[in-house]
């Protein structure tokens, strides 16, 4: 167990994005990012850059793996092929239903604050929109054709399909495969250690992520789109703290400030990385071991809700919608937020959970509701900062459902998620003396053998 006086990696991992906000802020204001600059060429897009993206590589590498043999030992965990079917029933309606909550609550908050009227339309006609995807390419994409190249290349629907069906296939196959499910909870265990190798430098790489957005964030385009951005960020807290709260409490009674207290880091690592992709080996972890909730069900609940919930993006759609139909002088009208809300809460689910991929989005909901395309050009300036905060929110709501879905199947284990201290970690690596002994040990005696 960990020292308790030693400081948590959560703390470590808070600090880290304090003083990157400090530090971020402060080139920011003094200019000296100036292009070319010393400070530009070597600290931000040097430095910063380097060790922020070295470490979201690093948590992607985690991620495919850590949902093969995680959800593999789910799938045979679980045993049952009702409750898994009830898991994914439940966990998708949830996920269906927050967004559209989500975006309904943003529309709401947009057309009471009259954002965008009276602006002027200055667009930055760089930015060109993307065909939504056919919703029957969506289903079809859901199964592989080469379980390998859905690794290969990150499709998590794919990777989770495919998983869910070799976990079905060994318990058909029962005793035979008995080392085969061994084999996945080895190596699930061990890619467990190596999500604990990489969070251990994560203090300094969030430092870092932060320091680099907060230097070169725009802070005239922010006042310019003050309306937009302050509308935008009220909607998602009060998304985060009132209706996912009041989502947990009702549907599982549990206790919300715990929960909150709980998930922070999950939080920092996607307001850091932009991905709630790269954030589910944190989302995973800290559910499991800081919340109660089985294996049996994280393994599937967090990689689906990365990949298809994005209650945070689908807010940023519904008030980007209000925002640019207001400058464009257009008239949206009940059925026209009703498309809004339809086609987010359906590009959410073919979309993954990667940085921007929320304004592709919404040039599908543009084009959806015949609002020009450009117009995403007039918020591109601010995105990078709101992507952060809605990436935060999108993690929350994948922490939430899971928790809720684990409870509702007894699953979820009640010790832990009262505990305020369960799963802490201080993010040191250590090895285990008596696991050190027995390998060196066999080197010993390997080596023996060969002289
Ligand atoms: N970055 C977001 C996520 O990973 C998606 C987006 O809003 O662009 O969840």
């Amino acid at each position: 167990m960990d020292q308790p006086t030693k400081v948590s990696l959560t703390a470590k991992v808070l600090m880290g994005m304090a003083l990157g906000i400090i530090v971020g802020l402060f080139i920011n204001y003094t200019g000296l990012n100036a292009p070319g600059s010393f400070i530009n060429v070597y600290i931000v897009d040097g430095l910063f850059q380097v060790v922020g993206k070295m470490f979201v590589n690093a948590l992607k590498m985690l991620v495919v793996p850590l949902v093969l043999f995680s959800l593999i030992c789910g799938v045979c965990g679980i045993g049952n092929l009702n409750t898994l079917g009830r898991v994914g029933v439940k966990s998708f309606a949830l996920y269906i239903l927050t967004t559209a909550v989500a975006i309904a609550t943003a529309i709401l908050f947009a057309v009471t604050a009259g954002i965008g009227q009276g602006m002027q339309a200055s667009t930055d006609s760089s930015f060109s929109g993307k065909e939504a995807p056919p919703l029957t390419d969506v289903f079809i994409n859901i199964i592989p054709t080469n379980p390998i190249a859905a690794m290969v290349n990150g499709e998590m629907l794919q990777v989770i399909f495919f998983a869910i069906l070799v976990g079905i296939s060994i318990l058909m196959v029962g005793k035979k495969a008995r080392s085969f499910i061994e084999g996945a909870e080895i190596g699930n265990e061990v890619m467990m250690k190596m999500v604990t190798i990489v969070m251990a430098v994560a203090p300094y790489a969030v430092f870092a992520l932060i320091a680099k957005a907060m230097a070169e964030l725009g802070f005239d385009l922010l006042k310019v789109l003050i309306g937009y951005v302050l509308v935008l960020v009220l909607a998602l807290l009060f998304h985060l703290f009132i209706t996912l709260m009041v989502t947990l409490k009702v549907f599982s009674g549990l206790s919300p400030m715990r929960f909150i207290s709980k998930i922070r880091n999950v939080q920092v690592f996607a307001f850091s990385t932009a991905s709630s992709n790269a954030t589910i080996p944190v989302t995973m972890r800290t559910v499991t071991e800081r919340l109660g909730v089985n294996n049996s069900v994280a393994s599937f609940t967090v990689p689906f809700g990365a990949t298809i919930n994005m209650d945070g993006t689908a807010m940023m759609q519904g008030v980007a919608t209000v925002f640019i139909a207001n400058i464009y002088g257009v008239e949206l009208g009940m059925s026209g937020y009703l498309t809004v809300i339809a086609m987010a809460v359906l590009a959410s689910i073919g979309t993954a959970g990667v940085p921007g991929v929320g304004l592709v989005m919404l040039s599908m909901v543009f084009a959806q509701v015949g609002l020009p395309i450009e117009g995403i050009g007039l918020i591109l300036g601010v995105d990078r900062l709101l992507d952060m905060m809605r990436t935060a929110v999108n993690v929350s709501g994948d922490a939430v459902v899971s928790t809720i879905v684990a409870k509702s199947e007894g699953k979820l284990d009640l010790d832990v998620y009262n505990d305020p201290d369960a799963g802490l970690t201080t993010g040191d690596i250590v090895l285990d003396e008596e696991v050190e002994r027995e390998l060196a040990e066999v080197v010993t005696a390997t080596h023996s053998r060969l002289e």
